[in-house]
């Protein structure tokens, strides 16, 4: 995944120095949280599924330990055990024939939170069975953006944003003053923007199917899984969601694409300091009590 980073310093030096102290921060949190990298904690845990616990870090243990939280908050809609089912399915544009349905029972079989073990007194994590995984694909980006936004400003940086693809953290408001802007983009046309938000300690992130997808019986599949029976969710094509903290905001937009529209805007509704927009498949839009919009883009 892309990072960008926009900071505001008293000059390029110091500038310059925040970034690559940003950027450190973002590859640090990568070799901890990566299923890519077999050294990474999570290819460790995952590998010892059904075998044995292994110790992590406080850093790892407590981001399960807030994932598997999530998870539960969205009833499953997000789950951070979702990666049993990720050889089965590749994003790339193509068209493919259907998988064996009961190559994705198996692998859904796999899947469920509440199996993961968490001992606090060893800070160790235990997948009970083989072929289980833990993977940080819908919370990872947001998680490091709100880690990136916290170093820098306890260094001093009084704005920034950090944008991981398209998870954004922002804090303070640019140099004249004015507060940042986040324009979403169109998932139909993704070279336009079709609104701009302002924010201010908050952040925003958006998931879409027009990065990751592929086609199947003719119709387009965006790269979120419905854990429960393992195929690709349907129905929502792009969803925003604005939270205080981008690692919430990022796992509970994949959440709503699971969830859908109705059921999607009747959980944000019930959450504090959260709102979403959603859009359908017709390209209509939809939006939690707090926002205000138009019926299309
Ligand atoms: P995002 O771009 O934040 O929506 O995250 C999508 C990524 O999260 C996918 O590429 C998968 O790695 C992972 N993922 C897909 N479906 C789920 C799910 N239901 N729960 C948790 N992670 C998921
Ligand atoms: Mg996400």
């Amino acid at each position: 995944s892309d990072f960008e980073l926009t900071l505001i310093a008293e000059d390029a030096q110091s500038g310059k120095q925040f970034l690559a102290e940003g950027i450190a921060e973002i590859e640090r949190i990568e070799r901890l949280i990566s299923s890519w990298d077999p050294a990474s904690e999570t290819s460790q845990v995952n590998r010892m599924a059904g075998v044995a616990p292994v110790k992590v870090s406080d850093e790892l243990f407590e981001l399960v330990q807030r994932a598997k939280a999530i998870s539960r908050l969205t009833d499953g809609a997000f789950d951070v055990t979702y990666a049993s089912v990720d050889p089965i399915w590749t994003f790339r544009g193509e068209t493919i024939t259907p998988p064996d349905s009961s190559i994705i029972a198996a692998s859904v079989a796999k899947i469920g939170f509440q199996k993961v073990l968490l001992n606090p007194s060893d800070k160790s994590i235990f997948l009970p069975e083989k072929g289980m995984k833990i993977g940080f694909g819908a919370i990872g980006k947001g998680y490091a953006a709100d880690k990136v936004k916290s170093l820098l400003q306890a260094k001093g940086v009084n704005g920034g944003i950090v944008n991981a693809s398209g998870d954004l953290s922002a804090w303070g408001v640019q140099p004249d003053g004015q507060p940042w802007q986040v324009g979403l983009v169109n998932p139909k046309n993704k070279n336009k923007v079709f609104a701009w938000f302002p924010i201010n300690d908050r952040a925003v992130v958006t998931s879409g199917d027009y990065e990751r997808y592929l086609l199947m019986g003719g119709k387009r599949y965006g790269h979120i899984i419905n854990p429960k029976t393992g195929y690709p969710a349907q129905g929502v094509i792009s969803c925003t969601v604005f939270a205080p903290k981008a690692e919430l905001a990022d796992a509970l937009a994949t959440a709503l694409f699971v969830l859908g529209i109705e059921n999607g805007l009747y959980f944000v509704n019930q959450l504090p300091e959260v709102d979403a927009i959603l859009i359908d498949d017709e390209g209509k839009l939809h939006a939690s009590k707090n926002i205000e919009v138009d019926e299309t883009i």
